[in-house]
């Protein structure tokens, strides 16, 4: 079966990132400027043998008023509506923040399934981010580095018996 992935989180901690490396083109803007993703960007994923519809949002806001930042919130709202998985992304060298429980809040109302991921935690960075991710009660969080490529197949068995 072919299921809808969102990639969800607070701006900047590497959604287009991993976007681009589950997709394998330069799809998606990355850059260090936070929220640079205004729109949704959808891609076909390759992962292993898996292969399934992936959305780049733009990173979840808290405004939701008429601002920019509010039209951003509810294209991220409509795209974990859209999605079958909600893959939500923690910056791993930062940790837990408010703006992190908030949005642990909206998705465990609105998605239909959540997988938690630590990203930037190449290495040995992000084990303390880790740790404290385990307290949005959201199961074990994965730890990736989209950047360098590690945690992907962890992911991969992650998605599997969900595909
Ligand atoms: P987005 O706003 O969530 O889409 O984040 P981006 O994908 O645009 O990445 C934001 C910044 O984090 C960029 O400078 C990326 O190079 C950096 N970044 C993304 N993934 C990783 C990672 O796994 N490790 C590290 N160290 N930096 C990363
Ligand atoms: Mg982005």
């Amino acid at each position: 079966m072919m299921f809808t992935l969102a990639i969800v989180g607070r701006p900047n901690v590497g959604k287009s990132t991993l976007f681009n490396r589950l997709v394998g083109k330069r799809l998606a803007l990355v850059d260090d400027q936070p929220g640079v993703t205004r729109d949704l960007r959808e891609g076909q994923a390759r992962l292993g043998d898996l292969r399934f519809i992936v959305i780049d949002s733009a990173g979840l806001e808290m405004a939701d008023d008429e601002s920019l930042q509010g039209r951003m919130r509810r294209l991220t709202e409509r795209a974990v509506d859209e999605a079958d998985i909600c893959l939500f992304v923690l910056d791993g060298r930062v940790g837990v923040t408010a703006a992190d429980e908030y949005f642990a809040e909206l998705l465990r109302k609105r998605a239909k399934h959540i997988i938690l991921a630590v990203n930037k935690a190449e290495g040995r960075a992000g084990e303390a981010g880790a740790m404290e991710a385990f307290s949005l009660g959201l199961g074990e969080p994965l730890r990736l580095s989209a950047e360098h490529g590690e945690g992907m197949d962890d992911l991969y068995r992650t998605l599997l018996p969900l595909a």
